[in-house]
Protein backbone atom coordinates (compact mmCIF):
# COMPACT_ATOMS: atom_id res chain seq x y z
CA UNK A 1 0.00 0.00 0.00
CA UNK A 2 1.09 3.03 -0.90
CA UNK A 3 2.75 5.60 2.25
CA UNK A 4 2.77 2.70 3.83
CA UNK A 5 5.25 -0.24 2.40
CA UNK A 6 7.97 2.24 1.82
CA UNK A 7 7.93 2.39 5.94
CA UNK A 8 8.30 -1.42 5.85
CA UNK A 9 11.70 -1.54 4.04
CA UNK A 10 13.14 -4.14 5.56
CA UNK A 11 16.43 -3.42 3.56
CA UNK A 12 15.95 0.08 5.20
CA UNK A 13 15.34 -1.19 8.43
CA UNK A 14 18.79 -2.94 8.63
CA UNK A 15 20.38 -0.04 7.38
CA UNK A 16 19.04 1.67 10.28
CA UNK A 17 19.31 -0.78 12.87
CA UNK A 18 23.38 -0.99 12.07
CA UNK A 19 23.95 2.89 12.27
CA UNK A 20 21.59 2.67 15.55
CA UNK A 21 23.72 -0.15 16.85
CA UNK A 22 26.90 1.28 15.48
CA UNK A 23 26.24 4.78 17.34
CA UNK A 24 25.05 3.86 20.90
CA UNK A 25 28.72 3.28 22.68
CA UNK A 26 26.27 2.71 26.07
CA UNK A 27 23.15 2.00 27.13
CA UNK A 28 20.19 4.34 26.83
CA UNK A 29 16.78 4.94 27.83
CA UNK A 30 14.18 6.12 25.60
CA UNK A 31 10.06 6.12 26.24
CA UNK A 32 7.71 5.88 23.02
CA UNK A 33 4.99 7.80 24.51
CA UNK A 34 2.75 6.51 22.54
CA UNK A 35 0.49 2.91 22.89
CA UNK A 36 0.34 2.68 18.81
CA UNK A 37 4.21 3.00 18.83
CA UNK A 38 4.44 0.30 21.73
CA UNK A 39 2.32 -1.72 19.79
CA UNK A 40 4.51 -1.28 16.83
CA UNK A 41 8.22 -1.83 18.52
CA UNK A 42 7.12 -5.61 20.18
CA UNK A 43 4.90 -6.84 17.05
CA UNK A 44 8.02 -5.69 14.99
CA UNK A 45 10.45 -6.78 17.67
CA UNK A 46 12.09 -3.38 17.01
CA UNK A 47 13.61 -3.52 20.77
CA UNK A 48 15.24 -6.86 20.26
CA UNK A 49 17.68 -5.73 17.65
CA UNK A 50 19.34 -2.75 19.47
CA UNK A 51 20.63 -3.79 22.37
CA UNK A 52 21.88 -0.68 23.68
CA UNK A 53 18.89 1.04 23.54
CA UNK A 54 16.09 0.32 26.18
CA UNK A 55 12.54 1.57 24.89
CA UNK A 56 10.09 1.97 27.82
CA UNK A 57 6.67 2.25 27.12
CA UNK A 58 4.94 5.54 28.20
CA UNK A 59 1.72 5.98 29.33
CA UNK A 60 0.31 7.31 25.31
CA UNK A 61 -2.85 4.78 25.55
CA UNK A 62 -6.05 6.73 26.55
CA UNK A 63 -8.35 3.45 27.60
CA UNK A 64 -5.39 2.60 30.07
CA UNK A 65 -5.18 5.98 31.74
CA UNK A 66 -8.88 7.06 32.09
CA UNK A 67 -9.18 7.30 35.74
CA UNK A 68 -10.68 4.13 37.52
CA UNK A 69 -13.24 7.65 38.75
CA UNK A 70 -14.56 8.09 35.24
CA UNK A 71 -15.27 4.57 34.43
CA UNK A 72 -17.33 4.37 37.63
CA UNK A 73 -19.21 7.33 36.57
CA UNK A 74 -19.63 5.60 32.98
CA UNK A 75 -20.80 2.67 34.53
CA UNK A 76 -23.36 4.85 36.36
CA UNK A 77 -24.76 6.51 34.06
CA UNK A 78 -24.85 4.00 31.08
CA UNK A 79 -26.97 1.70 33.95
CA UNK A 80 -29.68 4.77 34.21
CA UNK A 81 -32.66 4.01 32.50
CA UNK A 82 -33.20 5.52 29.10
CA UNK A 83 -29.93 6.60 28.67
CA UNK A 84 -28.30 5.47 25.39
CA UNK A 85 -24.57 5.24 25.94
CA UNK A 86 -22.12 5.18 22.83
CA UNK A 87 -18.36 4.41 22.99
CA UNK A 88 -15.65 3.05 21.10
CA UNK A 89 -15.51 -0.59 21.56
CA UNK A 90 -12.55 -0.93 23.79
CA UNK A 91 -14.02 0.87 26.67
CA UNK A 92 -16.53 -2.20 26.69
CA UNK A 93 -14.19 -4.56 28.62
CA UNK A 94 -12.15 -1.88 30.69
CA UNK A 95 -13.19 -2.84 34.53
CA UNK A 96 -14.25 -0.31 36.84
CA UNK A 97 -14.59 -1.00 40.55
CA UNK A 98 -17.34 -4.03 40.04
CA UNK A 99 -17.98 -4.15 36.56
CA UNK A 100 -17.53 -3.10 32.84
CA UNK A 101 -19.90 -1.81 30.20
CA UNK A 102 -19.86 -5.05 28.56
CA UNK A 103 -21.36 -6.22 31.78
CA UNK A 104 -24.10 -3.40 32.49
CA UNK A 105 -25.07 -4.21 28.47
CA UNK A 106 -25.72 -7.73 29.01
CA UNK A 107 -27.58 -7.21 32.02
CA UNK A 108 -30.34 -5.25 29.41
CA UNK A 109 -28.02 -1.37 29.50
CA UNK A 110 -28.49 0.41 26.37
CA UNK A 111 -24.55 0.51 25.53
CA UNK A 112 -23.85 1.09 22.00
CA UNK A 113 -20.24 1.07 20.13
CA UNK A 114 -20.05 3.71 17.71
CA UNK A 115 -16.86 4.45 15.83
CA UNK A 116 -17.14 8.35 16.11
CA UNK A 117 -18.97 10.86 18.08
CA UNK A 118 -21.15 12.16 15.43
CA UNK A 119 -22.22 8.44 14.78
CA UNK A 120 -23.33 9.23 18.60
CA UNK A 121 -24.75 13.10 17.57
CA UNK A 122 -27.14 11.16 15.15
CA UNK A 123 -28.55 8.63 17.83
CA UNK A 124 -29.76 11.50 19.31
CA UNK A 125 -31.38 12.93 16.54
CA UNK A 126 -33.14 9.74 15.63
CA UNK A 127 -33.92 9.16 19.72
CA UNK A 128 -35.47 12.64 21.03
CA UNK A 129 -37.09 11.08 23.76
CA UNK A 130 -33.93 9.37 24.56
CA UNK A 131 -30.86 10.83 26.91
CA UNK A 132 -27.70 10.14 25.02
CA UNK A 133 -24.29 10.00 26.36
CA UNK A 134 -20.85 9.45 24.38
CA UNK A 135 -17.90 8.52 25.89
CA UNK A 136 -14.96 11.40 24.94
CA UNK A 137 -11.66 9.59 25.94
CA UNK A 138 -8.36 10.59 24.39
CA UNK A 139 -5.40 12.26 24.14
CA UNK A 140 -5.45 15.47 21.77
CA UNK A 141 -5.68 13.34 18.61
CA UNK A 142 -9.80 12.59 19.36
CA UNK A 143 -10.58 16.55 20.70
CA UNK A 144 -11.02 17.84 17.22
CA UNK A 145 -13.88 15.31 16.33
CA UNK A 146 -15.00 15.13 20.23
CA UNK A 147 -15.19 19.21 20.21
CA UNK A 148 -17.14 19.20 16.31
CA UNK A 149 -19.70 16.92 18.36
CA UNK A 150 -20.64 19.49 20.94
CA UNK A 151 -20.40 22.14 19.01
CA UNK A 152 -22.29 20.59 16.45
CA UNK A 153 -25.17 19.23 19.56
CA UNK A 154 -25.10 23.11 21.30
CA UNK A 155 -25.58 24.76 17.22
CA UNK A 156 -28.73 22.36 16.45
CA UNK A 157 -30.06 22.82 19.92
CA UNK A 158 -29.85 19.10 21.26
CA UNK A 159 -31.11 18.73 24.46
CA UNK A 160 -30.41 15.19 24.40
CA UNK A 161 -27.02 14.74 23.76
CA UNK A 162 -24.04 15.01 26.18
CA UNK A 163 -20.98 14.25 26.50
CA UNK A 164 -18.45 12.18 29.40
CA UNK A 165 -14.97 13.82 29.35
CA UNK A 166 -11.92 12.71 29.98
CA UNK A 167 -9.12 14.48 27.87
CA UNK A 168 -5.55 14.21 28.68
CA UNK A 169 -2.89 15.75 26.68
CA UNK A 170 0.63 14.94 26.25
CA UNK A 171 3.35 17.44 27.26
CA UNK A 172 1.97 18.14 31.29
CA UNK A 173 2.72 13.96 31.63
CA UNK A 174 6.56 14.35 30.24
CA UNK A 175 6.93 17.34 33.09
CA UNK A 176 5.55 14.81 35.65
CA UNK A 177 7.39 11.76 34.27
CA UNK A 178 10.47 13.96 34.31
CA UNK A 179 9.60 15.22 37.27
CA UNK A 180 9.73 11.63 39.05
CA UNK A 181 12.09 10.75 41.31
CA UNK A 182 12.47 7.02 39.80
CA UNK A 183 12.30 8.72 36.44
CA UNK A 184 15.28 6.66 34.18
CA UNK A 185 13.71 8.25 30.86
CA UNK A 186 17.18 10.04 28.66
CA UNK A 187 15.09 10.90 25.56
CA UNK A 188 11.28 10.64 24.09
CA UNK A 189 9.75 9.52 21.20
CA UNK A 190 7.04 11.79 21.19
CA UNK A 191 3.51 11.14 19.45
CA UNK A 192 3.17 11.78 15.97
CA UNK A 193 -0.41 11.72 15.18
CA UNK A 194 -0.82 14.36 18.51
CA UNK A 195 1.80 16.58 17.16
CA UNK A 196 -0.19 16.32 13.47
CA UNK A 197 -2.96 18.38 15.73
CA UNK A 198 -1.26 20.38 18.02
CA UNK A 199 2.05 21.05 16.64
CA UNK A 200 5.04 20.99 17.92
CA UNK A 201 5.21 24.29 19.83
CA UNK A 202 4.55 22.76 23.75
CA UNK A 203 7.77 21.30 23.53
CA UNK A 204 10.98 23.12 23.11
CA UNK A 205 10.14 24.52 26.68
CA UNK A 206 10.51 20.83 27.49
CA UNK A 207 13.50 20.07 26.24
CA UNK A 208 15.33 23.06 27.68
CA UNK A 209 13.71 22.57 31.00
CA UNK A 210 15.07 19.20 31.63
CA UNK A 211 17.50 19.42 28.75
CA UNK A 212 15.78 15.73 26.96
CA UNK A 213 16.04 15.33 23.48
CA UNK A 214 12.28 14.87 22.02
CA UNK A 215 11.86 13.22 18.50
CA UNK A 216 8.48 13.72 16.91
CA UNK A 217 8.38 10.03 15.40
CA UNK A 218 5.81 8.17 13.42
CA UNK A 219 3.72 4.76 13.91
CA UNK A 220 5.64 2.55 10.94
CA UNK A 221 8.62 0.70 11.51
CA UNK A 222 11.10 2.93 9.65
CA UNK A 223 9.65 6.12 11.38
CA UNK A 224 10.09 4.80 14.83
CA UNK A 225 13.63 3.55 14.02
CA UNK A 226 14.37 7.07 12.71
CA UNK A 227 12.75 8.40 15.77
CA UNK A 228 15.39 6.17 17.55
CA UNK A 229 18.19 6.88 15.42
CA UNK A 230 17.88 10.66 16.03
CA UNK A 231 17.75 10.51 20.39
CA UNK A 232 20.62 7.99 20.05
CA UNK A 233 22.78 10.39 18.17
CA UNK A 234 22.17 13.45 20.37
CA UNK A 235 22.05 11.85 23.43
CA UNK A 236 25.36 10.83 22.06
CA UNK A 237 26.85 13.86 21.22
CA UNK A 238 25.43 15.28 24.50
CA UNK A 239 22.77 17.58 23.30
CA UNK A 240 18.68 17.67 23.82
CA UNK A 241 16.90 19.28 20.58
CA UNK A 242 13.35 18.96 19.63
CA UNK A 243 13.46 17.13 15.90
CA UNK A 244 10.33 16.40 13.78
CA UNK A 245 11.21 12.92 12.07
CA UNK A 246 7.44 13.18 10.99
CA UNK A 247 7.36 15.81 8.50
CA UNK A 248 5.07 14.19 5.99
CA UNK A 249 2.34 14.79 8.88
CA UNK A 250 3.17 17.28 11.22
CA UNK A 251 4.28 21.15 11.27
CA UNK A 252 5.34 23.28 14.51
CA UNK A 253 2.11 25.54 14.76
CA UNK A 254 -0.11 22.08 14.09
CA UNK A 255 -3.39 22.24 12.58
CA UNK A 256 -5.12 25.60 12.96
CA UNK A 257 -8.74 25.28 12.53
CA UNK A 258 -8.65 21.96 14.66
CA UNK A 259 -6.90 24.22 17.16
CA UNK A 260 -9.14 26.82 17.37
CA UNK A 261 -12.20 24.57 17.62
CA UNK A 262 -10.82 22.79 20.54
CA UNK A 263 -10.22 26.49 22.06
CA UNK A 264 -13.60 27.60 22.14
CA UNK A 265 -15.24 23.96 23.18
CA UNK A 266 -12.60 22.64 25.66
CA UNK A 267 -10.69 24.85 28.63
CA UNK A 268 -7.97 22.93 30.67
CA UNK A 269 -8.28 21.47 34.07
CA UNK A 270 -6.43 19.07 36.17
CA UNK A 271 -6.56 15.34 35.14
CA UNK A 272 -6.58 12.18 37.02
CA UNK A 273 -4.15 9.51 35.38
CA UNK A 274 -5.15 5.66 36.14
CA UNK A 275 -2.34 4.54 38.56
CA UNK A 276 -0.17 7.59 37.87
CA UNK A 277 -2.50 10.38 40.40
CA UNK A 278 -3.58 13.67 39.04
CA UNK A 279 -1.09 15.46 36.96
CA UNK A 280 -1.83 20.12 37.06
CA UNK A 281 -3.89 21.49 33.70
CA UNK A 282 -2.78 17.91 32.25
CA UNK A 283 -6.65 17.47 29.96
CA UNK A 284 -9.40 18.98 29.09
CA UNK A 285 -13.32 19.57 30.34
CA UNK A 286 -15.86 21.08 28.17
CA UNK A 287 -15.84 25.00 28.69
CA UNK A 288 -18.17 26.81 30.51
CA UNK A 289 -20.28 28.08 27.78
CA UNK A 290 -21.04 24.12 26.96
CA UNK A 291 -21.13 22.99 30.17
CA UNK A 292 -24.51 21.79 29.72
CA UNK A 293 -23.56 19.53 27.81
CA UNK A 294 -21.08 18.02 30.20
CA UNK A 295 -22.35 14.65 30.95
CA UNK A 296 -21.20 14.68 34.56
CA UNK A 297 -23.07 17.40 35.35
CA UNK A 298 -26.22 16.51 33.91
CA UNK A 299 -26.60 13.06 35.19
CA UNK A 300 -25.01 14.48 38.48
CA UNK A 301 -21.97 11.97 39.21
CA UNK A 302 -19.85 14.14 41.16
CA UNK A 303 -18.79 11.73 44.00
CA UNK A 304 -17.77 8.06 43.66
CA UNK A 305 -15.93 5.95 45.95
CA UNK A 306 -13.46 3.69 43.73
CA UNK A 307 -11.65 0.44 44.54
CA UNK A 308 -8.43 -0.03 42.49
CA UNK A 309 -6.96 -3.61 41.83
CA UNK A 310 -4.75 -4.73 44.62
CA UNK A 311 -2.96 -7.13 41.63
CA UNK A 312 -2.62 -4.83 39.01
CA UNK A 313 0.58 -3.14 38.79
CA UNK A 314 -0.43 -1.26 35.35
CA UNK A 315 0.28 2.58 37.06
CA UNK A 316 3.79 1.15 37.25
CA UNK A 317 3.91 0.10 33.47
CA UNK A 318 2.13 3.34 32.87
CA UNK A 319 5.07 4.87 34.64
CA UNK A 320 7.77 2.92 32.50
CA UNK A 321 8.91 1.52 36.21
CA UNK A 322 8.05 -2.37 35.49
CA UNK A 323 7.58 -4.23 31.90
CA UNK A 324 4.31 -6.09 31.51
CA UNK A 325 5.93 -9.60 32.09
CA UNK A 326 6.96 -8.45 35.27
CA UNK A 327 3.57 -8.60 37.07
CA UNK A 328 2.92 -11.66 38.51
CA UNK A 329 -1.17 -11.95 37.19
CA UNK A 330 0.34 -11.29 33.62
CA UNK A 331 -1.11 -13.79 31.51
CA UNK A 332 -1.90 -16.55 34.33
CA UNK A 333 -4.85 -14.06 36.48
CA UNK A 334 -5.08 -11.07 33.81
CA UNK A 335 -5.76 -12.00 29.86
CA UNK A 336 -7.25 -9.99 27.15
CA UNK A 337 -10.12 -12.03 27.97
CA UNK A 338 -10.25 -11.84 31.80
CA UNK A 339 -8.16 -8.14 32.23
CA UNK A 340 -7.56 -7.22 35.45
CA UNK A 341 -6.55 -3.57 34.18
CA UNK A 342 -6.81 -1.46 31.11
CA UNK A 343 -3.43 -2.00 29.87
CA UNK A 344 -4.17 -5.60 28.84
CA UNK A 345 -7.71 -4.50 27.79
CA UNK A 346 -6.75 -1.94 25.32
CA UNK A 347 -5.41 -2.28 21.48
CA UNK A 348 -2.76 0.13 22.71
CA UNK A 349 -1.64 -1.15 26.07
CA UNK A 350 1.89 -2.73 26.68
CA UNK A 351 0.14 -5.80 28.55
CA UNK A 352 -2.06 -6.63 25.64
CA UNK A 353 0.74 -5.87 23.41
CA UNK A 354 3.12 -7.97 25.02
CA UNK A 355 0.68 -11.00 25.43
CA UNK A 356 -0.58 -10.46 21.33
CA UNK A 357 3.11 -10.92 20.40
CA UNK A 358 4.32 -13.86 23.16
CA UNK A 359 6.72 -11.94 25.18
CA UNK A 360 5.74 -13.97 28.16
CA UNK A 361 9.13 -14.68 29.57
CA UNK A 362 11.09 -11.76 31.47
CA UNK A 363 14.26 -11.39 29.82
CA UNK A 364 17.13 -12.64 32.02
CA UNK A 365 18.82 -9.40 31.79
CA UNK A 366 16.72 -6.27 31.59
CA UNK A 367 17.15 -2.65 32.82
CA UNK A 368 19.49 -0.07 31.82
CA UNK A 369 23.11 -0.87 33.01
S1 LIG B 1 -0.71 -7.82 33.41
FE1 LIG B 1 -2.83 -7.29 34.01
S2 LIG B 1 -2.75 -7.14 36.25
FE2 LIG B 1 -0.62 -7.00 35.51
S3 LIG B 1 -0.23 -4.80 35.22
FE3 LIG B 1 -0.95 -5.59 33.23
S4 LIG B 1 -3.18 -5.19 33.29
FE4 LIG B 1 -2.49 -5.06 35.42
Amino acid sequence: MKYLDEFNDPELAKRLVDEINATATKSWALMEVCGGQTHSIIRHGIDQLIPNVELIHGPGCPVCVTPLELIDKALEIASRPGVIFCSFGDMLRVPGSERDLFRIKSAGGDVRVVYSPLDALKIARDNPDRQVVFFGIGFETTAPPNAMAVYQAKRLGLTNFSMLVSHVRVPPAIEAIMQSPSCRVQAFLAAGHVCSVMGTWEYPELVERFRVPIVVTGFEPLDILEGIRRAVVQLESGIAQLENAYARAVRSEGNLPALKLIEDVFELSDRGWRGIGTIPKSGWRLAPKYRDLDAEYRFDVGDIDTAESSVCRSGEVLQGLIKPHECAAFGTECTPRNPLGATMVSSEGACAAYYLYRRLQVPEASGVG
